[in-house]
């Protein structure tokens, strides 16, 4: 079965790609079906990966999977959240991102630090699914004073991991991508719509009942 994979990031595209393999479909990007972006008008998370995924269902009759996915922070009543991608103003890119968000934490110390990472994940039959599958994942972690790392994407290299290390936090872009897949929101999202998507594909077609 051919689904839709509904987004342009090409970050999350290789991450989402690597981790999805283990699924019996053929997963096609949207850009590949010649689908452009979708407007991410919703206020949560779980509203823009709906959005996203039932612009490019309908726009190929495919079944879909999208995800939407920022970094929180609840000192910054939790911007960047929904508009991580465009914090810094539409078109901003990820460098531009990371510099407003640093800019917005100066001053901050200890706990006001404190942020997550967010991603949900959706699955959607077909473009009026009323009940898609719906899978979340949380990382938390705080914001560095200063970026470190040249690996991931986005808040990559200002997202600092938890544990303790003699050299001061190392941050998410200094993490093998197999780790980050084992740790991040995305990974634990990605696993989460893997089972109940399992689950749905195993399930045996209803049979139907002849009234006679
Ligand atoms: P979306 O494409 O609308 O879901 O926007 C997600 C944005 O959140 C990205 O452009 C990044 O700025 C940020 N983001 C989401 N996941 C990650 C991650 O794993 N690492 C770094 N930044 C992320």
């Amino acid at each position: 079965m051919r689904v839709v994979l509904a987004s342009n990031n090409r970050g999350k595209l290789r991450e989402l790609a690597a981790m999805l393999e283990a699924l019996p479909l053929e997963l096609v990007a949207q850009a590949e079906l010649g689908v452009g972006e979708a407007e991410e008008t919703g206020t949560t998370f779980v509203e823009n990966a709906i959005i996203k995924a039932r612009h490019a269902a309908r726009s190929c009759g495919l079944p879909a999977i999208a995800d939407d996915s920022g970094l929180v922070v609840p000192a910054l009543a939790g911007a960047p959240g929904v508009r991580s991608a465009r914090y810094a103003g539409a078109g901003a890119d990820d460098a531009a991102n990371r510099e407003r968000l640093l800019h917005a934490m100066r001053g901050s110390h200890g706990a006001d630090r404190a942020c997550h990472f967010v991603c949900v994940m959706v699955y959607l039959r077909h473009a009026d699914d009323p009940l898609p599958l719906i899978a979340s994942g949380t990382w938390h972690g705080h914001v560095l004073a200063a970026p470190r790392g040249d690996g991931g994407f986005g808040y990559d290299p200002v997202f600092g991991l938890d544990d303790a290390s003699s050299g001061g936090a190392r941050s998410a872009a200094e993490l093998p991508p197999v780790e980050k897949n084992r740790r991040s929101h995305r990974g634990q999202a990605v696993r989460a719509l893997l089972a109940a998507l399992e689950a749905e594909l195993g399930r045996a077609p209803a049979k139907r009942v002849s009234a006679d």
